[in-house]
């Protein structure tokens, strides 16, 4: 098998629109004559139900061996009364942790035909296209010390560490240096050097990459708070943002409401590239499992569809073929056909299962 992927369709919603997907897998197999080699797997409550854990040490060794994971999402009421590690999300946790995931790329494009979608004004987010790529293993989220510690004087005090080494630092920017070269060539880093020894090392270090290793790319340093005013005041003044945990969590889903619909933000997690140059790799849609709509053929597949086009991309080196599904989409949308999800006046409301054949016949008609 040359090209392996792994399904994980997961909770709600996850099986419509990752039924969307395997349509498109097969399409790609057919008309383009691609051979990926599909296998599903169990995530979150659905593995749970079948299995009583959130996932499985075989679907976990799959996760492993295929070149890139397609996970939908997890999660749903029926599981929420279960303790943390049983949870559905905890199926999620392990993959990024087992797969060493340290880099989230998180894009924000602003499609034409869905610009007024945005709370910002046209002009300021028509033809955005960015990219926060964000560290996530490392940093305040996983540092220790951390707790809560009994004062003994009626005082609790609550820590947490921010904490990052050269090797972390550099293991991300190198991934945010290569994504710049393949976009615009610029790259903007963001930490509080001012306040933060650790934002200091991260600028020195990045510094220091850059004059290594990626002279060419025109690297800007941008203090967080900075960096979160210019995002709403000027988006597109960025290509790429490469920035820590915790300031990539606010960051990026500052970026993503930019672009107004959550069914339309796919994003990747990378991990170190193997002995074969093949970096392990999950894609999934920045939106939840939408119990509310889960059944009714009424999710927006473009998030889950795109998160496939980055695979396309950064997984298996197939520009051109992301380039086609993304512009399918595009054109789609110019039609003006949309999901509940990004309704406008005087637009055609579909369903999922519409939505994914449109944009299947739109390939089609792309590459005849
Ligand atoms: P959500 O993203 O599932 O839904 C938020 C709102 O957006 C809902 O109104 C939903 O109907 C809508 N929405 C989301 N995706 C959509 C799509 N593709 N098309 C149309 N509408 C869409 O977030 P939530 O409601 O906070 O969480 C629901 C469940 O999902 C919870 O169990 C939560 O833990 C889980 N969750 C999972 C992930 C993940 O798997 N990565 C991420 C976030 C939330």
């Amino acid at each position: 098998m040359a090209r392996s992927l792994l399904l994980l369709p997961g909770d709600g919603i996850g099986p419509e629109v990752m039924r969307q997907v395997r349509r498109t897998i097969d399409w790609y197999n057919r008309r383009r004559g691609l051979d990926f080699g599909v296998e599903e797997g169990l995530v979150g409550g659905a593995s749970i139900d079948a299995h009583g854990a959130p996932l499985t040490d075989a679907t976990m060794d799959k996760a492993l061996k295929v070149d890139a994971v397609l996970l939908a999402a997890v999660g749903g009421p029926k599981w929420e009364g279960l303790t943390f590690e049983k949870r559905p999300e905890a199926g999620l946790l392990r993959l990024r942790k087992e797969m060493d995931l340290f880099a989230n790329l998180r894009p924000a494009v602003v499609f034409d035909a869905l610009v007024d979608a945005s709370t910002l004004k046209p002009e300021i987010v028509r033809g955005l296209d960015l990219m926060i790529v964000r560290e996530l293993t490392g940093g305040v989220y996983f540092g220790e010390p951390r707790g809560i510690e009994d004062l003994g004087n009626g005082e609790r005090r609550g820590i947490n560490t921010q904490v990052y080494t050269t090797s972390e630092i550099k293991r991300v920017a190198r991934v945010a240096f290569e994504l710049a070269r393949k976009r615009g060539n610029k790259l903007c880093s963001s930490e509080k050097s001012n306040v933060m020894e650790s934002g200091l090392l991260w600028r020195q270090e990045v510094i220091a990459l850059h004059k290594a290793d990626y002279a060419d790319v025109e690297l800007s340093h941008m203090l967080a708070d900075a960096c979160a005013m210019q995002l709403v005041r000027n988006p597109k003044q960025f290509d790429v943002i490469v920035t820590d945990n915790l300031f990539g969590d606010i960051l990026s889903d500052e970026a993503a409401m930019l672009t107004g619909s959550i069914g339309m933000l796919p994003s990747a997690s990378l991990g170190a590239a193997g002995a074969d140059g093949k970096r392990k790799a999950l894609y999934e849609p920045v939106h939840g499992s939408a119990p509310d709509i889960a059944g009714r053929d009424a999710a927006n597949p473009i998030a889950m569809l795109l998160s496939f086009a980055m695979a396309l991309r950064w997984s298996f080196d197939l520009e051109d073929e992301a380039v086609l599904l993304e512009t399918a989409v595009q054109n789609v949308l110019k039609t003006g056909m949309r999901t509940a999800d990004i309704m406008q006046p005087g637009m055609a409301k579909c369903s999922t299962s519409v939505m994914a054949d449109t944009i299947l016949r739109e390939m089609d008609k792309l590459s005849s």
